[in-house]
């Protein structure tokens, strides 16, 4: 076994633990592939959504996860999923 095993595409177990495909959780593995930060619910207009931002870089380790490439191909789908 490896350093590497059982992380995918994460760079580290605190990431790997920490991302879950749950929309209510603090960071979520979007079905695209991205990884996004919950920032809580935000009630606008009389409407209440959930307020996503996309990260670059791992909160634990620093690593670059995501590129403004990889963000903006994805972004597509992950506004349809939310909005
Ligand atoms: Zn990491």
């Amino acid at each position: 076994m490896t350093e590497d095993a059982d992380l995918g595409q994460f760079c580290c177990e605190e990431l790997a633990e920490a991302v879950s495909p749950d929309p209510t959780a603090s960071l979520i593995e979007h079905d695209s592939g991205l990884i996004l930060l919950n920032l809580g619910e935000r009630e606008e207009e009389g409407e209440t959504g959930v307020l996503l931002a996309t990260i670059h870089f791992c909160p634990f380790c620093g690593t670059e996860i995501q590129t403004d490439e990889d963000i903006e191909a994805a972004l597509g789908s992950v506004e349809e999923t939310f909005n």
